[in-house]
């Protein structure tokens, strides 16, 4: 899930000073943003007040069912066609892709309540950790199902680097190395001997922006997910 914090609430007032705003309405998220408690109804509610209590009105305000899906932003804009028209703006409190799925769905400005930081994934509840990248060039059948991508603060694809000190992160120094997490799980897989250090990644893998369209696929056409653009 798209893991999100909330955004300093002095740029969201200056966004709305800046164009003089006075109504608004608000888009939570139902899914990520509502696990990440940064979106869901009790944090859309909180932003109503907050915005109240800086003199301004709230038209109105939903939390949809997935901010980032086209057609279900379309719905519920239409749900709250009045309220929304009726605003000068919309503020929403999901990932950036949930605001720019709202931004195409109305002819208002729409400005981000939160910021997206990290893929990630659910430890327990309330607890989550960044695990992938998303790169677009797997490399965890190589090193045991460990991403070193992302979970090495370095990226380092073949460690341990010189700051690793018995067994621990020169960075992270309340963690194992993840290179000496990598070798212990190889070796325990009797793997060890076999692991080759891993070639530079190829970021061209990666898509930016990324794009995928199964009715391609469903045509024997992949070339829709293999990526062309360049990390610069
Ligand atoms: S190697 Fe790339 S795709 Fe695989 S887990 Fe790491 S970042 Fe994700
Ligand atoms: S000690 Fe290991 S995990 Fe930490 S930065 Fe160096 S290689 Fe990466």
């Amino acid at each position: 899930m798209i893991i999100t914090r909330p955004r300093d609430w002095a740029r969201i007032r200056a966004n709305l000073d800046e164009i003089g705003a006075k109504k608004v309405f608000i888009m939570g998220c139902g899914e990520c943003a509502t696990m990440s408690h940064t979106g869901g109804q009790p944090e859309v509610l909180q932003a109503k007040v907050a915005l109240e209590q800086q003199g301004r009105e709230v038209t109105g305000w939903s939390v949809g069912d997935v901010a980032c899906h086209s057609g279900g932003q379309r719905l519920e804009v239409r749900k709250h066609h009045g309220e929304i028209e009726s605003a000068d703006a919309v503020l929403v409190l999901a990932c950036g892709a949930g605001v720019q799925t709202m931004a195409d769905a109305v002819d208002k400005p729409v400005f981000p309540g939160l910021e997206s930081v990290f893929l990630g994934n659910v430890v327990r509840h309330g607890q989550f950790e960044e695990r992938c990248q998303m790169c677009g060039d797997c490399v965890l059948d190589r090193t045991a199902g460990i991403c070193p991508v992302t979970t090495c603060p370095k990226g380092l694809l073949n460690g341990p680097c010189g700051g690793m000190w018995m067994g621990k992160c020169e960075v992270l120094t309340d963690r194992e190395c993840v290179h000496v997490r990598i070798r212990r799980r190889l070796a325990e897989q009797g793997r060890a001997k076999t692991a080759a250090p891993l070639p530079p990644k190829d970021y061209s893998k990666k898509l930016k922006p990324g794009q995928l369209d199964l009715r391609d696929r469903a045509l024997g056409h992949e070339k829709a997910d293999t990526g062309t653009g360049s990390d610069s």
